[in-house]
């Protein structure tokens, strides 16, 4: 158990800047071993390969309507008048089977996806035709299908309504490039060049907790002294949209034991820890007593505001799970997981980008800041109207304070008030980070 002195940081600690913060973690996560997986099984995740279509789509010439098949020629100056009168010699439904050969005078009646028979030019749609209910006998339409006839009533071009063998996709082509999300539409691309595994990039699973004996699930009574536990849920789901397989395991009373079995259970199971509460210089703040045992956890202090204790090591067999220890004020929180949790799950996850986007823009109130902290205010952005160049407005929603969870929840951005300013002015212009796409 470390000393009671040895957790009061001395005035002269070192400490250490966002990005000096950021580049440690960052610079300790890996994307994880791509590995083979179903379709299903691989949404969300980075594709790990390009992929390279082996055949064409569509595979063959077919039809994009319901109608008939027909040489072009026979067509020609055709109306509602004075219809071409076609011999309907065959009936082609999408699926295998045999392809009458069009000839002159012929048509065949055919399906939205079906192959377009030999002969054939063109599909007259139904809607331009009688639906072959014209001049043929009834009994000869009932006795074979191949004696009916059909009156179409338009010219039809050569290649109307069909879909080449090709088109969409070619043999050959890169449909989908490595480090593409696997979102539905592709998803259904890849079966539909036949693909049916996949080589991604694995969606680290993260595991949530947070520490304090005065917490309760929610749903739960609030007794004296207690309150709501809340931050394992807003974490859980911050990960979960940064890509992670996360999952919340709640709240640990400040004691250490328990702490630790916690830990120790979870440390086989997932990629990436992360825990709220407990690392600033409470009597409880058990999660700097534990895990500063492991030996591989540091705790410092960081040159910002919310969010100045952070924790941050590996832990478990041979140092390999990246643990990150946040604050457990709700606001400080989520902020450290947007500024270093966030790019580490992105970065483990293969994505490219890690960050969230960063615009400036024109903040309307006056704003007070600390000297020497990089400050996050919550921020309400307002993009600029569409075509115009210059920048976006943005203001300040709530306070400075780290335990305000209602206007968290209207905030769209944080603004981003450097060390070295203190003060700034209505119009003055601010880096904002863009927490959702901003709506238009
Ligand atoms: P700590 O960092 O543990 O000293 O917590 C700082 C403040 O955040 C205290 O007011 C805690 O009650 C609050 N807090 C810590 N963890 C949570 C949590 N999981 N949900 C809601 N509030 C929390
Ligand atoms: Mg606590």
């Amino acid at each position: 158990m470390p000393s009671s002195e040895a957790r009061v940081p001395s005035p002269d600690a070192r400490m250490w800047s966002v990005d000096e913060h950021l580049a440690d973690v960052l610079a300790a996560v890996r994307p994880l071993a791509p590995v083979e997986l179903p379709l299903l099984d691989a949404q969300g995740c980075l594709l790990a390969e390009d992929i390279v279509a082996t055949g064409d789509l569509p595979p063959f010439d077919n039809s994009s309507m319901d109608g008939y098949a027909v040489r072009t020629a026979d067509t020609d100056g055709a109306t509602e008048r004075y219809p071409s009168v076609l011999a309907v010699v065959g009936d082609i439904a999408a699926g295998p089977g045999e392809l009458p050969r069009i000839s002159s005078g012929q048509a065949a009646r055919i399906m939205t996806g079906a192959p377009l028979p030999p002969g054939a030019e063109g599909v007259a749609p139904v809607e331009w035709t009688d639906g072959g209910s014209g001049l043929a006998a009834a009994a000869d339409r009932m006795a074979a299908r191949a004696s009916a006839e059909v009156q179409v009533f338009r010219p039809v071009e050569a290649g109307a309504h069909i879909r080449r063998r090709g088109s969409d996709v070619a043999a050959g082509d890169t449909v989908l490039a490595a480090g593409s999300v696997l979102g539905p539409t592709r998803i259904g691309l890849l079966a539909a060049i036949g693909r049916a595994t996949v080589r991604v990039c694995p969606q680290p699973r993260v595991a949530v907790l947070s520490t304090g004996s005065e917490l309760v699930p929610p749903g739960e009574p609030v007794g004296p002294g207690q309150i709501s536990e809340s931050n394992s849920y807003a974490l859980t789901a911050a990960a979960r949209e940064a890509g992670a397989v996360a999952h919340r395991i709640g709240a640990v009373p400040d004691d250490p034991d328990r702490l630790r079995a916690v830990l120790e259970e979870q440390l086989g199971r997932v990629d990436l820890i992360v825990t709220s509460g407990g690392v600033s210089v409470g009597a409880y703040d058990v999660v700097k007593q534990v895990l500063e045992q492991y030996g591989e956890v540091d705790f410092r202090r960081l040159r910002m505001q919310p969010g100045k204790p952070q924790g941050f090591g590996r832990i478990g067999p041979g140092a390999g799970i990246p643990l990150l220890a946040l604050p457990g004020n709700p606001v400080s929180a989520y902020i450290s997981f947007e500024l270093f949790v966030r790019p580490a799950i992105r970065a483990m996850a293969g994505a490219g980008q890690v960050h969230r986007p960063m615009v400036r823009a024109v903040c309307t109130a006056s704003l007070r800041s600390p000297a020497g902290r990089r400050q996050f205010l919550r921020g309400s952005y307002r993009p600029p109207a569409p075509g115009r160049g210059e920048p976006g407005t943005v203001a300040p929603v709530g306070g400075p304070g780290s335990h305000l969870v209602g206007p968290l929840a209207q905030a769209n951005c944080l603004i981003v008030v450097g060390e070295e300013t203190t003060a700034t002015d209505p119009g003055a212009l601010l880096h904002v980070v863009l927490l959702e796409e901003p709506s238009r």
